[in-house]
């Protein structure tokens, strides 16, 4: 089954409040680097890019050259790729 737009940005994590809104993620209030997705959702990017062979498949975000980031499970695009905030955030404790 396909799954949504919608569906796929909240597994992925692209539940980042959208411009004009601040950057910060709504669970733990820190502040990162918010880039669009490309489904019309925006997306919490760790700073440290980390060496691709240490990140699953499917947790693999790259920022294109358009400025978007993408979740991308073929071939590493890089040496080094992105992670999202949220899956950092739910190991953090909360309030
Ligand atoms: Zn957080």
């Amino acid at each position: 089954m396909r799954r949504t737009d919608e569906e796929q940005a909240l597994e992925e994590g692209a539940t980042a409040l959208p411009p004009p809104l601040p950057p910060v993620c709504p669970r733990c209030g820190a502040e990162r680097e918010r880039r669009p997705t490309g489904t019309g959702h925006y997306i919490l990017l760790e700073p440290e890019a980390l060496p691709v062979a240490l990140v699953p498949v499917g947790h693999r975000w790259y920022v294109t050259s358009d400025g978007c980031a993408v979740n991308w499970t073929g071939e590493a695009l890089a040496a080094l790729c992105r992670i999202a905030h949220r899956r950092v955030c739910d190991d953090l404790p909360s309030g």
